[in-house]
């Protein structure tokens, strides 16, 4: 590792340690190490599909039965994926009190996976390890989805309760944010001292809006990604590192028994 990487994990541990009220907030690359593509990386998911906007799904069948395709196309990264040390480290701060809370934009579960509490997190954009039906809100698991779609070679299955159309469990583009987590986000954020933004583009609003209110309410702001990030102007710190080795170091200056 090299001392720049050190110099920033022991900065970062300290401001840690001095706040009352940290938060972080993640994104896609968090996740990476663990075999899931991010969306905005060369190579990431976005290059290859653009997402399908909410009003297409709702609008046309055939829109629903690509997203469908794409959802078990990619599934199989997504069931094999274990918490990484960037999640390990997060979950244990958060289990010793160094972190108030985490707020995601991931669907991918490894939070909770990793032993976060339901309440210490905020899923900003839904989970994408079950579906619902947006009429009635009956919760549908993916094989069953997965066998229905099988079967009708690759349709869409609507709900058999009312009709409606089934989705996995996310908050696609141009579809409402859920408000209880928003407002849960923003009470959070704006109680925080230290804002840690990992592994996020932070392109995607509303959810990007949150490291700038936090930044205006007087917390200080850190940012950890790879790449540059239009917000990089105003937080208190930058740090380009990977995530996992980051944070792995981190845990190295805030030590808790059972991190590795
Ligand atoms: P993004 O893809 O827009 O940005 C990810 C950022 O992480 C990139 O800027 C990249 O440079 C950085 N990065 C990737 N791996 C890294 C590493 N190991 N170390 C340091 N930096 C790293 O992701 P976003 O801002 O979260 O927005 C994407 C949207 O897509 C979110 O809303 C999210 O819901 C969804 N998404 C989720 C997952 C998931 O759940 N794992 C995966 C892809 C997309």
């Amino acid at each position: 590792m090299d001392a720049e990487l050190k110099t920033a994990a022991s900065d970062l541990a300290s401001l840690v340690r001095q706040s009352s009220r940290a938060l972080a907030f993640t994104g896609a690359g968090l996740s990476t190490e663990c075999g899931i593509p991010d969306f905005r990386s060369p190579g990431g998911l976005w290059t290859k599909n653009k997402p399908i906007p909410f009003e297409a799904f709702l609008s046309s069948r055939a829109a629903r039965a690509e997203a469908w395709r794409r959802k078990f196309a990619m599934d199989e990264s997504f069931k094999a994926a274990v918490p990484g040390r960037g999640h390990r480290a997060l979950a244990a701060m958060v289990r010793t009190g160094r972190l108030s809370g985490i707020v995601t934009q991931n669907i991918d579960n490894l939070h909770q996976d990793s032993g976060v509490p339901d309440d210490r997190l905020v899923e900003l954009h839904g989970n994408g390890s079950y579906a619902t039906c947006l009429a009635c809100a009956r919760r549908y698991e993916l094989s069953w989805v997965r066998a229905r779609f099988e079967a009708t070679d690759g349709e869409a299955p609507d709900c058999t309760d009312c009709g409606g159309p089934v989705k996995s469990a996310t908050i696609s583009f141009g579809q409402a944010m859920p408000e209880a987590e928003m407002r849960r986000a923003l009470d959070w954020t704006v109680e925080a001292d230290l804002f840690i933004a990992i592994g996020s583009s932070l392109v995607v609003y509303p959810a990007a809006s949150l490291p700038v209110t936090a930044k205006r309410n007087g917390a200080m702001l850190v940012i950890v990604n790879r790449e540059e990030t239009p917000l990089d102007d105003i937080a208190d710190r930058v740090i380009a590192a990977d995530i996992g080795t980051l944070l792995q170091s981190v845990m190295e200056h805030l030590p808790v028994a059972g991190v590795n």
